[in-house]
């Protein structure tokens, strides 16, 4: 695994429309959770949203999901299948309202990574194989980036990647 140009070389690269320029250098990666609908595996319904093509009438649940423009960098997937949405040096959209250390909209300074999953839920070894990769590729790259969950930078709203996930796994200090 390698970085080429901004994009992994093992992952499908597939332009999200939802990405800005970056005015700084990214400083932190960001850990989500996310399935749609939720607990619901292995379908394209992340990938579309992501490109802004989610059908919303598919799920009831999707109707808050309206004019939402949202993406990350990475998803991985639980059969360990990777898609890169933005390339690392332009700002992906996934962090919202957010504090890092006092800094606000951690997009800005961040990579954001999907994992397929809910809060409930274990997430599979593969994914946890190709996150510590993914994360030592990163750092090889471009700097000694801190890994957060997305709890961490906005806690009274957001409590993924949750609390099945073990952050003993990463290979790195968190
Ligand atoms: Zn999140």
């Amino acid at each position: 695994m390698e970085i080429v140009n901004h994009l992994l070389s093992n992952a499908i690269f597939v332009k999200s429309p939802n990405f800005s320029d970056r005015t700084m250098p990214a400083e932190i990666i960001i850990l989500h959770c996310i399935s749609l609908p939720e607990g619901d595996y292995g379908n394209n319904n992340v990938r579309d949203l992501f490109l802004n093509r989610l059908n919303l009438n598919s799920h009831e649940t999707f109707m808050s999901l309206k004019n939402v423009s949202v993406s990350s960098h990475l998803f991985i997937k639980r059969t360990g299948e990777i898609i890169q949405f933005v390339p690392f040096d332009k700002v992906a959209w996934h962090a919202g309202v957010s504090d890092y250390r006092g800094r606000n909209d951690c997009n800005e300074f961040s990579i954001g990574i999907e994992l397929e999953g809910t809060i409930k839920d274990y997430f599979e070894d593969i994914q946890y194989e190709k996150l510590n990769e993914i994360i030592c590729c990163l750092r090889k790259e471009y700097r000694q980036m801190e890994v957060v969950g997305h709890k961490d930078v906005a806690p009274s709203r957001k409590l993924d990647p949750g609390e099945k996930f073990d952050w003993e796994r990463l290979n790195v200090v968190k």
